[in-house]
């Protein structure tokens, strides 16, 4: 399955990289085999280090939305990269990216720049605290984060449960301040407001799930975060870093008509380099240092290249780039759906704009709960089909996939095809 060359450069990297990736979902072990090692990628294809070619529904994991390596986005880079690679002190640029962000999310009144999604969901919770005084954060089960402390919880279902760690290393007193709850449960999260309304500094969200699969929001769950949270002098943290400039240029904030009180982005705002934002209402956010007491800093924030890269990408994001994601990612819906009908395979297809997920699971999936009654063997043994015959899925059934505006009705048609023949 996987190609020697791959293999050889594996063993290599288990014996000084613990379990030889830099990211862990990298190192398939959900769906089993060795990973494999890209060598170079352009357009909607990777390549494999044996020579290998992959039509790619992974995109960097959500940022390679105008397709890898783009000439404008490479051009940029190379320019900024001449002017040197980073001052630590103010840019003309990173002042450009920041008015570029706001023209396109008019909810950032304010914002700054951090080096990854991590950083600037751990910043805005920090912010928020601070604002509001208060320490206690809720968040939904299935929702990813990034792995600061008090995000890697996710603990069990019903009505506020007390946070239990996820990953060795977390204290529980960190744990215990987030508090979680279903994804899509407006009558818990209506309780717990009633309940404990006034300790309750944020509620952070991904506003159409990508990290347990791809999960919509139901009508009313999202304006319920927002409304609740006024209501109780809690702040909304929408956590955009993967749908962000994916749904739409707005983000699923902008698909919705909706406006949380702080977002974050990541992912395609950098273009494929390390950049990631957080911000929101100005006087949230004045109170980030040095204006205000929340200290949060970074010696690469805003990075020159970085930011040259991410620039080059958001002047891109035109409406034609949405039309054509929604047009392919309608016909990769209708392909994988008529795959699964005629291999008589149980499945749920969900998609939102080019977020996809073929759940191996026959309900609908809401929530966690819904999620994890997934069949993940049969998609290990789906996901290796496709691997064979060059469609490079997520290796994993809760992330989903990205179409980019590099894929091609050719793409589409070529991968409807491998999935039917990876249902056996
Ligand atoms: C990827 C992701 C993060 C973390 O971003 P990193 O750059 O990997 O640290 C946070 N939130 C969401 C919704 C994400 O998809």
């Amino acid at each position: 399955m996987s190609d020697t060359i791959s293999q050889a450069l594996f063993e290599r990297a288990r014996a000084v990289i613990p379990g030889g990736v830099n990211s862990p979902v990298r190192a398939f072990r959900a769906v089993g085999g060795n990973p494999v090692f890209i060598a170079r990628a352009k357009g909607a294809r990777v390549y494999g280090e044996d020579g290998s070619e992959y039509v790619d529904y992974v995109g960097s994991w959500g940022p390679a939305l105008l397709g890898h390596a783009h000439p404008d986005v490479i051009r940029a880079v190379q320019e900024a990269a001449e002017g040197g690679l980073s001052f630590g002190a103010p840019t003309s640029r990173e002042v450009r990216f920041a008015e570029a962000v706001r023209a396109l999310y008019p909810q950032i009144e304010k914002l700054r720049c951090v080096s990854s999604g991590t950083e600037a969901t751990m910043s805005a919770i920090r912010v928020a605290r601070g604002f509001t005084r208060r320490d206690f954060i809720v968040k939904f089960e299935g929702c990813y984060h990034g792995h600061a402390d008090h995000l890697l919880v996710k603990a069990g279902s019903g009505l506020a449960t007390f946070g239990v760690p996820d990953s060795a290393g977390v204290p529980e007193g960190t744990a215990q301040t987030t508090l979680t709850l279903a994804y899509n449960d407006i009558p818990a999260l209506e309780a717990l407001f009633a309940a404990r309304g006034s300790e309750i500094a944020a509620v952070i969200v991904e506003p159409v799930v990508g990290n347990m699969g791809c999960v919509p929001p139901e009508p009313g769950f999202l304006e319920a975060i927002i409304s609740l949270c006024r209501k109780h002098g809690a702040l909304s943290i929408f956590d955009e870093v993967m749908t962000g400039c994916r749904l739409a240029r707005g983000g699923a904030q902008e698909r919705y008509g909706l406006r949380a009180d702080l977002t974050t982005l990541g992912k395609i705002i950098g273009g494929g380099m390390p950049l990631a934002a957080y911000g929101g209402r100005e006087d949230v956010m004045n109170v980030v240092a040095p204006l205000g007491p929340v200290y949060q800093a970074g010696t690469l924030s805003g990075n020159p290249v970085a930011v040259a890269a991410g620039l080059a990408t958001i002047e891109r994001l035109v409406p034609e780039v949405y039309e054509k994601l929604e047009r392919l990612g309608a016909a990769l819906e209708a392909g994988l759906k008529d795959a699964t009908a005629k291999a008589g395979v149980p499945a749920t297809v969900q998609r939102v704009g080019s977020m996809i997920t073929l759940f191996f699971n026959d309900k609908p999936v809401r929530s966690w709960a819904d999620a994890s009654r997934s069949d993940t063997k049969r998609f290990a043994t789906w996901h290796a089909g496709m691997l064979s015959r060059g469609i490079y899925w997520p290796p994993s059934q809760y992330e989903a996939a990205f179409l980019s505006a590099a894929h091609t009705d050719e793409d589409i048609t070529r991968t409807a095809l491998a999935a039917r023949a990876s249902l056996g």
